[in-house]
């Protein structure tokens, strides 16, 4: 169904299984998992789908290797198990990326780690070789037989600066290990949707569409195109609007402060040299303040980040100058030799994370772990509950959705069909990493559409085997380079557009 066929549809009958609110990742997220269990589903945001905190990730499938200071094996293990389910289910979009760590001192750390670990020291320091290595060989086991991607391997002073020319020469170590690139997060975010509503015909996506308010049996929706409004009966809300979760709670007269949201920004910066530097390497390192910050190669660009700063209104974050300050001055800190000014910032972008509200000190002590907030009953006016979905990382996305699911599925009084743990996702499904296999199937698709093979091969790199459908559409009219990015054509953009025509 189209917009305008769900919304009549809508008006004759309200009543759903299944409202959630938000299409970040982890309303996609749920969403998919629900709607292959036969469940069916409305999903509404108020704006375009992945749009909020899902947008302005650092675009890292990771483990997270610091939580494991904090003690949170748990977290730490489901997310290298689910960055492993990314690279295999998602490999068009989802890659294994060679992370750096240059490191300057040797033992620092080794002392703090066990006294953070017990909760008796707070402030952030820096983490010595020593630390990093052992950190490093629990995160290689927890990668356990799936070798999905390389262990990490330890570079000396000299072998390094050899390796590294333009690093700080006050580096004593580098070490590198394998984590996930998710080089176009929302294009990700985007399959998994298109999926889940092919799968099932009550599966039921609105964008644009805001949760306004709430009583009894009833939610009310508006229609941000022409503010009208409309009733929906649902047996169960799944609150995921991510750092507007207290403000969703609110509209159904719900009073939360679940969320204690930190803003993160990032830079991506046009600079051939600094993207010469790094090569395909991702470098991950502490800042001054003991910070974990980032410098990778995203396309052509590099992308610089992030900040962690605790913010009262997700509506409220901005990149200010004084992020930029900051970056500019961590890159110093790492390539001295390597200039960069506000010049070579093309696009800036910020998001805030939709963190468990927190007594930490320090925000990047924050737990990225998650959980399900349940409000139900008396003292509530709804005849339905809500799951607020607290937390998380774009990496445990599955995982969370996978807990959700379960609980919605026993609330509902069904059981569970299918799971998500091996499913490919959109270009995902049939596509090969193996260079052979793709020129054998570019081939394939080009005998069968008759699109040329090197327009074709730029379509495979970006929607994996969704580039067939693609290429039979784009020959069905005539096409033209944009005359901005010539690499895309007016075809192409028409089917990404055409795909969803619910605005
Ligand atoms: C700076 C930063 C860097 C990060 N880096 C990483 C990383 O590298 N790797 C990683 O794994 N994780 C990372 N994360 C974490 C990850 O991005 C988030 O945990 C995840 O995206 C949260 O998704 P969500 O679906 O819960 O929220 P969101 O993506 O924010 O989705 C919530 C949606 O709800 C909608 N909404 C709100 N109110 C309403 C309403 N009333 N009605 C309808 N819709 C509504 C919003 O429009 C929004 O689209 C990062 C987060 C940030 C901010």
């Amino acid at each position: 169904m189209n917009r305008n066929e769900i919304l009549s549809s809508l008006k004759e009958n309200p009543e759903i299984s299944v409202l959630i609110v938000g299409a970040g990742i982890n309303g996609i997220g749920t969403f998919r998992d629900l709607t292959l269990n036969g469940v069916d589903v409305l999903l509404v945001d108020r704006g375009d789908f992945c749009s909020g905190a899902s947008a302005a990730s650092s675009h890292m499938a990771h483990g997270g290797i610091r939580y494991l200071e904090n003690g949170e094996f748990r977290l730490v293990r489901e997310a290298v198990r689910e960055r492993n389910r990314m690279i295999q289910n998602a490999p068009h979009i989802v890659k294994p990326l060679p992370t750096t760590i240059p490191i300057f001192k040797y033992f620092s750390g080794i002392f703090n780690a066990p006294l953070k670990f017990l909760g008796w020291l707070d402030k952030p320091s820096e983490r010595g070789s020593l630390i990093i290595k052992l950190g490093l060989l629990m995160y290689d086991a927890y990668t356990g037989k799936h070798r999905t991607v390389p262990r990490h391997k330890v570079l000396s002073r000299a072998n390094s600066l050899a390796k590294w020319k333009q690093l700080n020469p006050q580096v004593v170590n580098t070490a590198t290990y394998y984590d996930g690139l998710i080089s176009n997060p929302e294009r990700l975010a985007l399959e998994i949707l298109l999926d889940a509503e092919a799968d099932n015909p009550n599966a039921n996506t609105l964008n644009y569409m805001s949760m306004v308010s709430g009583e009894k049996d009833t939610v009310i929706l508006r229609d941000e195109l022409s503010d009208e409004t409309y009733e929906v009966r649902p047996k169960l809300v799944i609150n995921a609007a991510g750092p507007w979760i207290d403000i969703a709670n609110h509209s159904l007269g719900l009073s939360t402060r679940l969320i204690g949201g930190t803003k993160g920004s990032h830079l991506v910066l046009d600079h051939p040299e600094l993207c010469a530097v790094i090569g395909n390497h991702e470098f991950f390192f502490e800042n001054k303040d003991g910070r974990i910050v980032l410098i990778f190669p995203l396309y052509d660009k590099a992308l610089v980040g992030t900040s962690d700063i605790k913010i009262d209104h997700p509506d409220q974050a901005r990149c200010t100058e004084e992020e930029v300050d900051y970056f500019i001055e961590m890159i110093a800190r790492i390539f001295p030799s390597v200039k960069v000014t506000r010049e070579h910032i093309v696009f800036r972008f910020t998001g805030v994370r939709p963190l468990a509200n927190s007594e930490a000190k320090y925000t990047g002590q924050s737990s990225r772990d998650h959980h399900i907030e349940v409000l139900s009953g008396d003292g509530t006016n709804l005849n339905f509950p809500v799951y607020s979905l607290v937390g998380g990382k774009w990496t445990s996305f599955r995982a969370f959705a996978e807990q959700v699911t379960d609980k919605a599925l026993s609330y509902l009084g069904k059981t569970r069909q299918k799971n998500t743990r091996d499913l490919p996702i959109g270009g995902g499904r049939g596509y090969s990493t193996d260079a052979n296999e793709q020129k054998h199937q570019i081939d394939g698709f080009a005998a069968r559409t008759d699109l040329n093979k090197e327009r074709l091969q730029i379509l495979y790199a970006r929607y994996g085997t969704r580039a067939e459908e693609l290429a039979a559409y784009i020959k069905r009219a005539a096409d033209a380079p944009l005359n901005s990015l010539p690499d895309y054509s007016r075809r192409e953009i028409t089917f990404l557009a055409q795909i969803r025509q619910r605005i």
